[in-house]
């Protein structure tokens, strides 16, 4: 394990996670840096420019990716690829609520659903070529990353959206998003909020394929989630119940949140949030 990497992961895929990270570490940081050349009156350019600036740093990837791994042979070449979300969001057969997601999230702000805009999208992630040949545990890879720190909500809802379907209706054995100057807990909180929307997340067991990964600079420190991790609950350690959160209604602790097991008042036993649980508990500002 890497321990440069905090966050929850410890559902399959790591070594792939922390080969994804070793990669990280190895792009110079001019490639992570939003230098003037996207800000305008002290504001950053949102758009056209910052999506010139995430496929650089995923070409940067891609060349640093090749270069730590080819001789072991272990990953095949990454190649764009764009088409992927929209033919199972257009598809006659669209599952349904792959289709309900895409019109809620296409008419959130009021806005028309512009087709052609969507259809002409250039590609700003990378899968493996010959993916069919790929049958090792987290070898077959997505990965997209995101740089926009002031990515709004529905852009974010969208990310999440897509990466669910390329785990769940394209069967990547992993999918990984790259959030590189993205807040944490901001992110964490709309994750929270997409799952609370009833938008289309695929089966559980899916999830466990699918990874975000922060980290703002070549040197500072990567963290890493499942999503697996992010939208199961923990097993009770005493009778292995699912447990559920909990408000104390007494003592010292009251009003704060744990986990307590879901057989109460049989089993009585507790665990409290982890530090990240907590966080997004309490939200932010
Ligand atoms: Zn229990």
């Amino acid at each position: 394990m890497n321990d440069k990497v905090t966050g929850c992961i410890s559902i399959g895929a790591t070594n792939t996670v922390n080969d994804v990270i070793k990669v990280l570490d190895e792009i110079p940081s001019r490639f992570y840096s939003l230098t003037d050349h996207f800000y305008q009156d002290g504001k950053l350019l949102g758009g056209d420019e910052l999506k010139k600036l995430e496929r650089r740093f995923m070409i940067e990837f891609s060349i640093q990716f090749s270069a730590l791994f080819k001789e072991q042979g272990s990953y095949q070449k990454l190649e764009y690829e764009f088409e992927i979300p929209k033919r199972f969001m257009f598809a006659d057969d669209c599952n349904i609520s792959i289709r309900n997601t895409f019109e809620k999230l296409n008419t959130r702000f009021g806005r028309e659903v512009d087709m052609l805009k969507y259809f002409t999208t250039e590609p700003d992630f990378l899968v493996h070529a010959g993916q069919s040949v790929m049958d090792e545990d987290g070898q077959k890879l997505i990965i997209e990353a995101k740089l926009n720190p002031n990515l709004n909500k529905s852009e974010i809802f969208k990310d999440i959206f897509h990466t669910f379907i390329y785990s769940n209706q394209y069967n990547f054995q992993c999918s990984i998003m790259l959030l590189i100057h993205i807040n944490e807990k901001r992110w964490l909180k709309t994750f929270e909020e997409y799952l609370d929307q009833g938008y289309y997340q695929g089966e559980l067991e899916s999830s466990k394929k699918i990874f975000v990964i922060f980290k703002a600079s070549p040197e500072g420190k990567a963290t890493a989630y499942n999503l697996f991790e992010l939208l199961s609950p923990p097993t009770c350690p005493k009778c292995h119940q699912k447990m559920v959160k909990r408000t104390a209604r007494n003592g010292v602790n009251a009003g704060s949140i744990f986990w307590g097991c879901s057989s109460f008042p049989d089993c009585k036993d507790t665990k409290s949030l982890t530090a990240k649980e907590e966080q997004n508990e309490n939200g932010f500002s």
